[in-house]
């Protein structure tokens, strides 16, 4: 059996899911209940492989809001995770993906160091971020879609906003490997770590954020930020690839324009269909079908039978492992969320 555990991307969100799942006793109550709630096994998901193989797995809300942090409530989003990941094992589940900002606040918090959770030992093996399918989807769903929109990878300058975490080192990486992008902009706060990314990848552009957007002919936004920012369309090149895969959205701007593509990163749709309620829940436009690439590597990892954390700890995603979850992916019906363009 595989997990999921995930959070709603605000109370607003939250009160509806709580409704929608039969939890009425969550719904319409605020932040202080909410940090107070305890984790609950909120839906069985299930799916078929293209192999013919049926798997199960449940789907933890750890009742963590991303309005946690921004009201200084760490100890609380701590106590949110580790609560989850312990109901997760009790329950024996075998690898259980900790999705949106559960591995956020497990790194950030060092919650490595927080091994015992009242009586239970988390064995940390039983759990993985999923964050090299996710990196993995979003170089695919970069690459493909700049073949739908005739863009040449070669002669386009790549902007990845967040380009030091988990996720956006790993796109870097592939990006410069890879796809070998002509320009490739590295965007975040801390100076530092950005410098140590480029000395790393032999190359790269540290620019602030107002500064790379203007020159990018594809924004790779894959930033923690609990909640998105607003841009200006005016200020975009045109066309422009917009892959967003943030959780909740890094893009707090509605963008209409024909020529601003802005495509859901780090969500994959399956080939025969997943049964679930809560992928609606949590904002899969076609919830029958999709889910959140992290998610899809803890079934993955379940119909290969690897039973390892397969991502761990910070920045240690390689190409190589991007390319073996991406021939498992490819292997049980994955494939990568693509905009529709008009020919
Ligand atoms: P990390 O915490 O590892 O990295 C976050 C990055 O964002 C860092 O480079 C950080 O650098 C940067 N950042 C944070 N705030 C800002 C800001 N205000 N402006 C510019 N840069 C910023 O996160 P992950 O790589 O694990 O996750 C990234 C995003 O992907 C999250 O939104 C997460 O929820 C989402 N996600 C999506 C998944 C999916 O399946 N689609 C799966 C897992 C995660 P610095 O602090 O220096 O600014």
């Amino acid at each position: 059996m595989f997990g999921l555990i995930g959070h709603s991307p605000s109370l607003t969100q939250a009160h509806i899911a709580a409704r929608e799942l039969g939890f009425p006793e969550y719904a319409d109550r605020d932040l202080e209940f909410w940090c107070s709630a305890p984790p609950q096994i909120a839906d069985t998901v299930r799916l078929t492989s293209l192999t013919g193989e049926t798997i199960e797995g449940r789907y933890i809300d750890s009742c963590f809001l991303p309005e946690m942090l921004m009201n200084n409530r760490g100890k609380t989003a701590v106590r949110k995770i580790l609560n989850a990941m312990a109901h997760a094992q009790k329950y024996g589940i075998q690898t259980t993906a900790l999705g949106g900002f559960s591995s956020i606040v497990f790194e950030n918090f060092k919650l490595y160091q927080m091994r015992q959770v009242r009586n239970v030992q988390l064995e940390f093996e039983r759990f993985t971020t999923g964050n090299t399918h996710t990196a993995y989807i979003i170089c695919r769903q970069v690459e493909l879609m700049a073949e739908r929109l005739n863009l040449d990878l070669g002669r386009s300058t790549v902007a990845v906003v967040g380009a030091t975490g988990d996720i956006g080192s790993a796109v870097c990486r592939w990006l410069s490997t890879k796809l070998d992008v002509q320009d490739l902009l590295l965007v975040a706060r801390q100076q530092d770590r950005l410098e140590a990314l480029a000395g790393e990848l032999g190359r790269g552009k540290v620019l602030p954020m107002e500064e790379a957007l203007p020159l990018a002919d594809v924004i790779v936004w894959v930033a923690s930020m609990p909640k998105g920012v607003e841009i200006d369309a005016d200020g975009l090149k045109k066309p422009c690839l917009i892959v967003d895969g943030g959780y909740p959205k890094n893009l707090g701007t509605r963008i209409q324009h024909p020529e601003i593509h802005i495509l859901s990163g780090g969500i994959v749709e399956h080939a025969i269909g997943i049964e679930s309620k809560i992928m609606r829940i949590i904002g899969m436009a076609e919830p029958a079908r999709q889910v959140f690439a992290c998610f899809a590597e803890s079934m993955l990892l379940e119909f290969e039978k690897w039973y390892t954390n397969f991502s761990w700890s910070r920045n240690q995603i390689t190409v190589a492992k991007m390319e073996q979850i991406g021939q498992a992916s490819v292997k049980h019906g994955f494939s990568p969320l693509l905009l529709e363009v008009a020919s």
